[in-house]
């Protein structure tokens, strides 16, 4: 079977990965290098604290394959999500016990556990959180190196332009035939299938982070620390810097990687609201990525309806390079088996968003 994937990002690469050895296999980037999308801007968070099942198992299925990959750089410092809105802590203990009888060892925390986690936190206004000590934080650019050198067959600034009636696609270096076509191209996937009269309901959203130097004497250590009710985190690198965002969720609709630095205040705010020593932390740089969101937050996975041969992995949203792995196996056994026992793969299908019945659901971030 001959596969072509459209998208060198995480997503794509992960994927050519899982069928090495299983399928033919070629992986079509735009770009002359591999990975400069979504990926590049990617923070590199990794955790098992979602609102749902099918989110959770994806974690379940795929940190663990960073954890065993040395270049991907693994760190478990644990999330730690706080709040001050009794509706969003009945959110969070209705969660953390789905997560829980998923296997996953997240706990709910009292204002005085979250003190002890983050050294200076402000915990006078919080009325609880919650934590895991299995979530953290890997480099997507070196995964994703890793998942191509394992001897995936890549075009780089090959451009796909259209796809073939007959089953493959039509690029700037020719046509490629094949058996299927699976796009996995993040937030330019919209445009191309709509153009093959495929509608996909994935918005292009910009996210933004600012890179923050950490006050003296500010505590190594901590763990990815988000505040519920702004959205603020702050993300502690390996380089001993500080990433703050978080408080941009889906308001910066658009494709181009802009800052705007109207948002820097409130970055700021939120942040030394919630740990007053960081109004002495100095900003370095800003820099903005683009995220491909679905309604529900979930990615779209598997076939198109009515177009035999065309697939998708699309719609990651916020969590594309933790879940990428997961989601490499999910696809890789519906495209050759035509069925998977990883998780629900209707959570992820294209017609859920035809079912009227289908709930809702938006996630952290
Ligand atoms: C600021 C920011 C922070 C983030 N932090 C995290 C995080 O902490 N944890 C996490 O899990 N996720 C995070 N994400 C989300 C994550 O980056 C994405 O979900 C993930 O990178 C999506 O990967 P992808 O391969 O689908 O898309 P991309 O990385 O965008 O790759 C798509 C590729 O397709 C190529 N392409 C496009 N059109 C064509 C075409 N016609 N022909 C050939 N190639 C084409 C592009 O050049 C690109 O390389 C973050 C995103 C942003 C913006």
């Amino acid at each position: 079977m001959r596969i072509v994937i459209v998208g060198g990002g995480i997503v794509g690469a992960a994927l050519a990965a899982q069928l090495l050895g299983r399928a033919e296999v070629v992986l079509l980037e735009a770009e002359t290098q591999p990975g400069l999308g979504a990926t590049s801007k990617a923070t590199g968070g990794l955790r098992h604290q979602f609102s749902s099942p099918a989110l959770v198992q994806l974690s379940l299925l795929s940190i663990p394959v960073y954890g065993a990959m040395p270049e991907a750089g693994f760190r478990q410092h644990g999330y730690l999500f706080v709040t001050a809105d009794g509706n969003r802590l009945a959110a969070m203990r209705e969660a953390v016990a789905m997560q829980q009888g998923l296997g996953v060892p997240a706990r709910l925390l009292a204002p005085g556990e979250i003190a002890a986690l983050v050294p200076g936190i402000r915990t006078d206004d919080l009325i609880g959180g919650t934590f895991c000590p299995w979530d953290g934080s890997a480099n997507p650019t070196d995964a994703l190196g890793a998942f191509l050198r394992r001897g995936v067959d890549i075009r780089l600034g090959c451009r796909v332009e259209g796809l073939l009636s007959g089953g493959g696609v039509r690029t700037t270096s020719g046509d490629i035939p094949a058996d299927a076509v699976v796009v996995a191209s993040g937030a330019w996937a919209r445009d191309l299938l709509a153009a093959a009269g495929v509608d996909i309901p994935v918005g292009a959203y910009r996210r933004q982070v600012f890179v923050m130097t950490p006050p003296a004497g500010f505590p190594t250590g901590i763990p990815m620390t988000i505040d519920q009710d702004t959205g603020w985190y702050v993300h502690p690198e390996r380089s001993g810097l500080l990433l703050f965002g978080g408080t941009d969720r889906d308001d910066r609709p658009g494709m181009e990687e802009v800052v705007d630095w109207d948002g820097l205040p409130r970055v700021l705010e939120a942040g030394t609201h919630r740990v007053p020593a960081l109004s002495e932390a100095a900003l370095v740089r800003g820099y903005a990525g683009v995220r491909a969101l679905t309604p529900d937050d979930l990615p779209i996975v598997g076939p198109v309806p009515g177009r035999p041969g065309l697939w998708l992995s699309v719609g990651w949203g916020g969590h594309g390079f933790m879940h990428a792995p997961g989601g490499a196996r999910v696809l890789a056994d519906l495209l050759l088996r035509g069925t998977t026992d990883l998780l629900d793969a209707s959570a992820l299908s294209l017609e859920r968003f035809s079912d009227p019945h289908r709930k809702g659901e938006q996630t952290a971030f």
